[in-house]
């Protein structure tokens, strides 16, 4: 959540900033702002709730020359989305101005401290809170900025990344963090800070990643030199990360959303590619191979996962069980971390992140890890936090996902646990050959698949605006096919501000049934189900209500197609690979009725993209 930007060298600093900060939008964008420093130290700064193009309007006709600055794209915490409390803030005394990732926790006593001193605040965030205790710290003690920072630092409870400039120190940018990820790109005589690779990645490919409890000082003349909270000099490894990374572009589409949508067969080819091997019909991790006896010997796996990723965790569990007989559990991270959990040195912690940033899901891994499981990340974000702090894992290789509104991760996650349950259960012997080969050669077969599911995207279009006077809809599924009713009503609330839920389609009746009446859209997901004629009977029971019935089945299906109000139709494949196709109506029709009803898809009201609070 939010974007931190920042800039130090030889370039106009404001477009570096805002260019910056457009390709971390997806992060937060509530309101936006910059603080750029001449030479000799004079700050400007433009603050504009809105987006950056909203600041950039602000800031057209201002002064915005300076060779140093930092920006920042907010996701409110603390205080209401406007100017006065968008980022940076700048201290009383106006020598620091500082941008902030993150919560102080302890703001209100660090506040009430200040203030009977004397300092008059002028936002309502937890975040001034911290740049006005680096004041008084400095106008206390005289010390050097490092020292003022690793002091008020210290004093703060809470997850940061922070950067920051000195009126007295025009030569000089500072950055640190403690659970909120903050890069260092490092050019020729510049340096770049941001929250992720992207805005760095267009300017130089020597990045830095900034570790709990460091602060790092850069200049052109000193270099960049990195420190913890006491001081001691911490050695840095410097990364190579491929160029340009954040030139993503609509190509075409009108959304990010719709383009990741129908990025999803090339995504999962490329998630299989060196894993799936159709010649011998093999699947093979490579995380597999390596900690082969850790994970067989696995007592048990806990998936910890948050919003979409937990739905994708849903699968991995029936896949974990049904294939591997391995017992499994899903817990939302923000639930587990504080759950005091039952973990053995023999369990597996599975921990699923689109990001790799999730602050709750980190949490839930640190406490994991303390109490001796073995950690297992599946990621999407190279080189994120997540798959920097497990034993093993595995990239889902969708490439950067900008949409709010999680498409393509959740199809690469689900991919990525098919192949690690192929593997596991083979290895494990818990899988006969013929249902293993079967499986992976439909596995291979499933970019293909998703392509003739993609065709639909005309007809559901126009079935989209049938259904935009809707303000509830429901969603049911089996098996397999519950986590996708759950992630199809997640999808439509995410960017249309529907309501909908998602149940499994027996429990039904035992209190949603009470919903259904002639304006209620439900949403039922009958294709590849063992459980079919058990599915047909609840669409028989919806309708009997009146409901309408939207079925997504699967092809040449004559039963439900008869009995419900539209069908959309998907190929058949094996039953667990079921979602990677059912899932992709649901999100052309979320994706559709937003847009019909005039929403921001790509940036809907109060989400952001990597969640980094908890
Ligand atoms: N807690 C801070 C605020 O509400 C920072 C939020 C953010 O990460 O954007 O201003």
């Amino acid at each position: 959540m939010c974007g931190i930007v920042g800039y130090l060298g030889y370039r106009d600093a404001y477009p570096v900033l805002t260019d910056g900060l457009k390709q971390l939008e997806y992060r937060g964008y509530d309101s936006a702002g910059v603080a750029l420093s001449d030479d000799r130290g004079n700050l400007r700064v433009y603050k504009e709730k809105g987006k950056v193009a909203d600041l950039e309007n602000y800031a057209a006709d201002k002064d915005k020359s300076g060779h140093l600055g930092i920006a920042h794209t907010r996701w409110a915490t603390h205080g209401e989305p406007c100017a006065r409390n968008a980022h940076p803030h700048v201290s009383a005394s106006g020598r620091f101005a500082i941008v902030h990732n993150g919560i102080i926790e302890n703001y209100p006593v660090l506040r009430t401290n200040l203030e009977a001193k004397g300092y008059v605040f002028q936002s309502s965030t937890d975040t001034e809170a911290l740049v006005q205790l680096i004041d008084y710290i400095a106008a206390q003690t005289a010390s050097d900025t490092v020292s003022v920072l690793q002091t008020a630092l210290k004093m703060v409870v809470g997850a940061y990344a922070v950067a920051l400039i000195d009126r007295n120190s025009p030569d000089r940018l500072y950055a640190a963090r403690k659970s909120s990820p903050l890069a260092v790109g490092i050019g020729e005589s510049e340096f770049f800070i941001a929250s992720d690779m992207n805005p760095i990645s267009c300017y130089t490919d020597k990045v830095v990643y900034l570790e709990d409890g460091e602060i790092a000082e850069m200049s052109c003349a000193g270099g960049l030199r990195i420190v913890n909270l006491d001081n001691a000099e911490c050695s840095h490894e410097i990364h190579k990360v491929p160029k340009n990374l954040g030139m993503v572009q609509k190509g075409g589409f009108e959304h990010f959303m719709l383009k990741e949508i129908f990025e999803q067969p090339d995504c999962i080819r490329d998630c299989m590619r060196g894993r799936v091997n159709p010649g011998d019909k093999t699947v093979t991790l490579s995380s597999v191979r390596e900690f082969r006896d850790r994970l067989l010997s696995a007592g048990r796996f806990i998936i910890v996962a948050c919003g979409t990723s937990w739905h994708a965790g849903l699968i991995g569990k029936q896949l974990l069980e049904s294939l591997c007989r391995i017992p499994a559990e899903v817990v939302y991270a923000s639930e587990f971390r504080y759950s005091n959990p039952v973990i053995h040195d023999t369990d597996v912690v599975v921990a699923i992140s689109q990001s790799g940033e999730t602050a709750d899901t980190l949490a839930a891994i640190e406490l994991a890890k303390q109490k001796g499981a073995f950690i297992y990340g599946i990621c999407n974000a190279v080189g994120s936090s997540i798959p920097r702090i497990t034993d093993a894992g595995s990239y889902i290789h969708a490439g950067p996902e900008i949409g709010v509104a999680s498409t393509k991760a959740f199809t690469g996650q689900v991919a990525v646990l098919v192949m690690l349950a192929l593997d596991l259960a083979r290895e494990k012997g818990t899988i006969d050959d013929i249902c293993y080969a079967r499986t992976v050669e439909a596995l291979d077969s499933i970019p293909d698949k998703m392509k003739s599911v993609l065709k639909e995207n005309g007809r559901i279009a126009s079935l989209a605006k049938i259904f935009t006077y809707a303000r509830n809809f429901i969603y049911l599924g089996r098996g397999y096919s519950y986590p996708v009713a759950l992630e199809g009503a997640l999808k439509l609330k995410e960017i249309s501000y529907i309501h909908a839920e998602g149940y499994p389609a027996a429990e039904m009746k035992h209190g949603p049934i009470a919903l259904i009446d002639d304006e209620m859209p439900v949403v039922i997901i009958a294709a590849g189900n063992a459980l079919y004629d058990k599915i047909l009977n609840n669409v028989q029971e919806i309708k009997a209500r009146k409901g309408r019935v939207i079925a997504i089945v699967t092809e040449g299906d004559d039963v439900i197609s008869k009995i419900a109000d539209t069908v959309i139709e998907i190929p058949q494949t094996e039953e667990c690979l079921t979602p990677l196709l059912s899932v992709i109506p649901l999100q052309m029709l979320a994706y559709h009725i937003a847009v019909c009803k005039g929403k921001d898809v790509d940036r809907p009201r109060n989400l952001a993209k990597s969640v980094t609070v908890e």
